[in-house]
């Protein structure tokens, strides 16, 4: 496996990887601090192309003043571990005056989908996401993206920005994984003491509890997300930011559960923010 810190390194391989045209270049970019959820998209990265490239970069554009650029766990040396073991190629580990050598003038935004769920509680984080997925993508060139539907929002917002960019890219979206208790694996659970830990599985439940009142017909949208935050409310140490039924391609907020949507939520535990969503199917039952 290669690690590359540089730009310049990165093409200069990717330069020799494309002297072979068939090849399929499978790209999967991250925060770092990996876990079986990311695990998850390295390993069907690596089923589905013949060269796979995992970049590792908290990227500081998409954090707010006051949120935790400077808190989010980082563990390099795992990382770098884990992906050789899934048989990554090529590991990208570039530092920020690397990705930002400038000051930032061009920002790519992402309009209307960026603004609700995660993106009305952190103004500006989803234009950092896309501007950084848009400089990753020009640096990587890959011919699929892995992305977890863990962020069902980011996801959306990437897809359409794909499209309308002309990036001649697939996305490819992987399930959530979850503990066994249901919370959904994120690297910022590593932030939860043993009390939050405890209420954390709360918020699944309380999604999957919406899950199985749709499955007995529920199609009330302020019903369903009553029952789910009556669940998550078990707990006074969950403080609810915002429990959403929205359309799954425009992320309009929906009355009715008569199309395929999702029911997304964010809370925090003490102060870390944690978020998850499950896809719901009105004509059949939820993924949950
Ligand atoms: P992050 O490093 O948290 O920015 O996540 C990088 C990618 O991994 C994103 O596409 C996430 O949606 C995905 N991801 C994070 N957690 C999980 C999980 N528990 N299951 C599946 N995918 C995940």
């Amino acid at each position: 496996m290669i690690v590359t810190r540089t730009l310049d390194h990165y093409r200069a391989e990717l330069k020799l990887i494309r002297t072979n045209p068939d090849i399929k270049l499978g790209f999967f970019p991250t925060m770092g601090y990996l876990h079986e959820g990311h695990a998850s998209l390295i390993s069907a990265a690596r089923n589905e192309n013949d060269y796979v490239v995992v970049s590792i970069f908290v990227n500081p554009t998409q954090f707010g003043p006051d949120e935790d650029f400077d808190a989010y766990p980082r563990n390099e040396g795992n990382d770098i571990q884990l992906c050789a073991q899934l048989g990554t190629d090529i590991v990208i580990i570039p530092d920020v005056a690397e990705m930002y050598p400038l000051e930032t003038l061009t920002v790519v935004s992402v309009s209307k989908l960026s603004d609700s769920l995660c993106g009305h509680y952190r103004p500006g984080h989803f234009d950092g996401v896309t501007t950084i997925v848009s400089k990753l993508f020009n640096l990587v060139q890959p011919d699929v993206a892995y992305f977890g539907q863990k962020d069902a929002q980011q996801v959306t917002i990437i897809q359409r920005m794909v499209k309308e960019l002309l990036f001649p890219i697939k996305i490819q979206i992987c399930p959530t994984i979850r503990e066994p208790d249901g919370l959904a694996m994120s690297s910022r659970n590593i932030r939860l003491k043993a009390d939050a830990r405890q209420v954390a599985p709360l918020i699944y439940k309380g999604l999957y509890s919406a899950a199985e009142k749709i499955k007995g017909g529920l199609r009330n949208v302020s019903e369903i997300i009553d029952v789910a935050g009556k669940v998550m409310k078990q707990s006074d140490k969950l403080v609810v930011q915002y429990i959403e039924c929205r359309d799954r391609i425009r992320l309009k907020p929906l009355d009715v559960l008569d199309q395929p949507a999702i029911l997304a939520t964010a809370v925090f535990i003490d102060n870390v923010r944690l978020i998850d969503n499950i896809f719901l199917n009105p004509s059949e039952a939820s993924d949950a």
